[in-house]
């Protein structure tokens, strides 16, 4: 996919409108993880210095449509303020109030940030009104929102549509999640390794589907591997698995073998008695787990084995985690496969969602090749779909 590229604009004193993805967590009113908007600075800074008539737009977790203040951007328009060297203008009430006319009154030392976006109904509903309330008197639309590309919300795709092709690109973010997941989707290089884990294999099974394509070696783990260790016809004890699911991994497997690509499962395990934080963890060194214990990590045999292939590898994408890494007792196997990415030499590529967490909980972010802002962005776009943010930024034939 060719995108419309925000440098190829003349964006000198237009009024631009720019929608990032500022979805961090917050407690207790402090920004938890910053790496979404570190990311987003770039595009920030390239466009102020073509104009001072800017206003950025985000979500923020999921409002449900009505005002809520545990889910105001505030936080996130001290932080931006703060890198940008400039005061935050917070706007509640961009529906009654003109943002373009907003954009008039601003002092050059101001940018304009609109409160969060799914505050309104219409925003979720890509609803046409709202869209055209929101950018009237707008010359210019970014959007540079990876994390948000897969929804057709207001912002994303209404907004989008009420720009000429030549008035609409995409941010430099945008560009280069882009470009990653183009090449590993295209001419990954060989041996390439897709590590997959998290919760459910149904959440995964397209994704998985479509880089068995590709990839050389899949590594399970996670909730999900019980369901493929089930399959196999290994005991699992109390392990989370999807019953109604073996068929999916059944089409895994076949489309694994005829792609001659390997499918590793754990063959070790860190247990506990039940799904509880507090819970001991308890070793089992063998594939099969004694009936009343359930799989919440993977174990050291497996992690060795795991590594070794990463290692080996020039090509890496991760996604999900390989345990409950929420609870230290539970997380090693995700560090480890961080650890192994770090060390390894090939690309690599942290697919967004929890193994980004792991991931900066390891302290090894600097050390990838590249780490999404989107999970749900990035595994549909690996799916091969076309997503909805990104179909109204493609470039003109
Ligand atoms: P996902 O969003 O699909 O990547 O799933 C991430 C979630 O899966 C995390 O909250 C993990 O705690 C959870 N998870 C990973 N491994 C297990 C496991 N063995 N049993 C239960 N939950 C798990």
């Amino acid at each position: 996919m060719k995108l419309a590229r925000i440098q190829d604009l003349n964006l000198t004193g237009k009024k631009v409108f720019l929608r990032l993805d500022l979805n961090v967590p917050i407690k207790a009113g402090k920004i938890q993880d910053m790496t979404r908007i570190v990311e987003a600075v770039p595009t920030i800074k390239f466009i102020l210095e073509q104009t001072q008539k800017l206003v950025i737009t985000s979500h923020l977790g999921r409002p449900k449509g009505a005002p809520n203040p545990d889910y105001s951007l505030e936080p996130v328009g001290a932080a931006l303020a703060e890198i940008l060297g400039r005061e935050v203008v917070l706007l509640s009430d961009f529906t009654n109030t003109s943002v373009s006319r907003m954009l008039d009154r601003l002092e050059p030392t101001q940018f304009l940030l609109l409160e969060n976006l799914r505050f309104h109904p219409g925003e979720e509903k890509n609803d046409p009104a709202f869209a055209a309330r929101l950018v009237e008197g707008i010359d210019i639309y970014i959007n540079d929102a990876f994390g948000a590309a897969h929804r057709a919300h207001a912002s994303v795709a209404a907004c989008a549509e009420r720009f000429s092709s030549e008035n609409r690109a995409a941010g430099l973010l945008i560009q280069k999640e882009v470009e990653v997941l183009e090449e590993i989707m295209k001419s990954p290089k060989a041996p390439y390794s897709v590590v997959m884990g998290g919760a459910k294999v149904s959440d995964k099974i397209e994704v998985m589907l479509s880089l068995i394509n590709r990839c050389n070696d899949l590594i399970v783990g996670g909730a999900m591997a019980y369901t493929f260790l089930k399959y196999k016809g290994i005991d699992v004890g109390a392990s989370r698995v999807e019953a109604d699911k073996m068929d999916l991994v059944a089409a895994i497997f076949k489309n694994a073998e005829q792609r001659r690509v390997n499918i590793h499962l754990p063959q070790d395990h860190v247990c506990a008695k039940s799904f509880d934080q507090n819970a001991d963890a308890i070793s089992v060194s063998s594939a099969n787990i004694p009936e009343g214990l359930m799989g919440l990590d993977i174990g050291p045999k497996t992690q060795e084995h795991y590594a070794k292939i990463l290692k080996g590898s020039n090509t890496i994408f991760w996604n999900g985690p390989m345990g409950v890494f929420e609870w230290p007792a539970f997380a090693k196997g995700s560090f480890s496969i961080a650890e192994a990415m770090a060390q390894s030499s090939a690309k690599t590529i942290v697919g967004g969602g929890d193994s980004v967490s792991a991931v900066n909980k390891a302290g090894l972010a600097a050390k990838m090749f590249h780490i999404s802002t989107g999970g749900g962005a990035s595994l549909e776009y690996l799916e091969g779909k076309t997503l909805p943010g990104l179909k109204l930024l493609q470039a003109r034939a």
